[in-house]
């Protein structure tokens, strides 16, 4: 550890980054009450992140909500709101290691009108752990056309997550017992939708487990229980998927996820592209503002000299009088390599399902854009062409399952993002139209 006199000394320590640990952020998804804040709260119990006197309070209060059962998921749904309904309406964040990785957790919830947070999670995390509830009647209600095990698959695929773990949960309830037909009906319609939605079956890992029990997390389930399981547990299998390959010589770009003030200003994101480092400057955009960074702190919470790519950092900076002027969606930039703004471009886009009332997109439909982590008004000004097997065809209009060349504007404001092929993370987006 070395003593820092960067700023006022209040923040602590600098500590030396464990560089044998890759940084890596996994998000749960999945429909509302498969398990994931259990799952992810279970996680952080077993690897030590919190302990047992903290389990004892959260189980407390679970009773004393009436929701006794919930209580892991206590862990991760952090605000009291939340507590009382028993969903998770924020990306909660939480932090553990496995033997070669640091990971985040970010909890997306699974919610019906909590989609625009799981895109905000989603589009930070290097794998999806897609929670898929056993029992019966929920698998089906998680899946039929209302459900948002299906649109959570469709979004994690179009926001570039690499590798989705189906991850099988309430293996131990009455109406399953780790019934291994079970298993495979529910991998079997899943598997199929999968593969429409784009994922190479190389891509998909799937997982048996008890959340709640704790069968299959960082333990593998008895034979006793499961004798048909022979794979992985869940830590041992992020543990051992590789990550995206990561190029610290490349311009910094961190788009900014939230801020605060509290003795100074604080800004908090993902790292998409190179390494932030303490004691230097760089440039907010679009203000085109320099500011210095004088804390730099990890997903561990840990003062830091510098930080890489797909670390989410919190940095203290200096150089902005205003809290105001930053904005979720303002990207922190090198000083010599700045991001675009603008507010109209082309873009290729794969139309999946359409709003069942609106069939067809043509010039001027109104709809909602999701890229990093801007949320904004759009309108897609143009339908240039319609794409089929690389060849263009020049159309009005267009329909669902189809990939089309489209101009599309942001009305009311212009935004910093970049080109899909320079930093795919900040030019990947998703369009939604009546919170679809
Ligand atoms: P989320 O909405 O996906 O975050 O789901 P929660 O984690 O809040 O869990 C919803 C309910 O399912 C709670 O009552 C949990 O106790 C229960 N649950 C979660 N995992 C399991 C499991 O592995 N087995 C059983 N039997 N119940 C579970």
């Amino acid at each position: 550890m070395i003593d820092v006199d960067i700023d006022d000394g209040k923040e602590g320590t600098i500590v030396e980054v464990d560089e044998s640990l890759a940084a890596a952020n996994i998000v749960f998804i999945g429909h509302v009450d498969a398990g994931k804040s259990t799952i992810a709260g279970n996680i952080l119990l077993k690897t030590g992140m919190v302990d047992e006197r903290t389990i004892e309070k959260f189980q407390k209060e679970a009773k004393e909500n009436n929701r006794e059962s919930w209580y892991m998921a206590y862990i991760m749904d952090i605000t009291e709101d939340e507590r009382q309904k028993g969903k998770t309406s924020e990306v909660g964040k939480a932090f553990f290691k496995t033997k070669s990785k640091r990971f985040t957790i970010l909890d997306a919830p699974g919610h019906v009108g909590y989609i625009a947070d799981m895109l905000k999670g989603a589009s930070q995390a290097d794998y999806a752990g897609m929670v898929i509830s056993a029992k019966q009647g929920e698998f089906e209600a998680g899946f039929d056309k209302d459900g948002r095990t299906r649109e959570h698959a469709i979004l994690a695929k179009s926001l570039g997550v690499s590798k989705l773990i189906c991850i099988i949960n309430k293996m131990d309830e009455e109406s399953v017992k780790w019934s291994e037909d079970r298993f495979n009906k529910i991998k079997e319609s899943l598997s199929e939708f999968l593969k429409r939605v784009g994922f190479k079956p190389d891509d998909i890992y799937w997982i048996p487990i008890s959340g709640l029990q704790g069968d299959n997390l960082l333990e593998n389930v008895s034979k006793h229980k499961c004798p048909w399981y022979q794979g992985p547990s869940l830590i041992d299998l992020i543990d051992s998927l590789p990550l995206p390959t990561r190029d610290d010589n490349l311009p910094l770009r961190i788009p900014v996820l939230d801020k605060y003030k509290e003795a100074g200003l604080y800004v908090l994101g993902k790292i998409e592209s190179g390494i932030v480092r303490y004691g230097q400057t760089y440039t907010l955009m679009p203000n085109k503002t320099n500011i210095d960074v004088t804390w730099v702190f990890n997903s561990e919470e840990n003062g830091v000299k510098f930080a890489r790519t797909g670390e989410s950092v919190r940095l203290k900076i200096k150089g902005i009088e205003n809290e105001s002027e930053i904005q979720t969606g303002s990207i922190i930039c090198s000083v010599d390599n700045l991001c675009p703004i603008f507010n109209v471009f082309e873009a290729e886009v794969m139309f999946l399902e359409l709003i069942e009332h609106k069939p067809i997109i043509s010039n001027g439909y109104a709809c909602v854009i999701h890229i990093h982590t801007i949320e904004e008004e759009c309108i897609i000004d143009q339908v240039l062409a319609q794409i089929d097997k690389k060849v263009e065809k020049k159309v009005k209009f267009i329909s669902g399952n189809t990939r089309a060349k489209v101009l599309i504007n942001i009305s009311n404001k212009a935004i910093c993002a970049d080109k899909f092929e320079n930093f795919k993370s900040l030019g990947r987006f998703t369009l939604r139209d009546e919170g679809k």
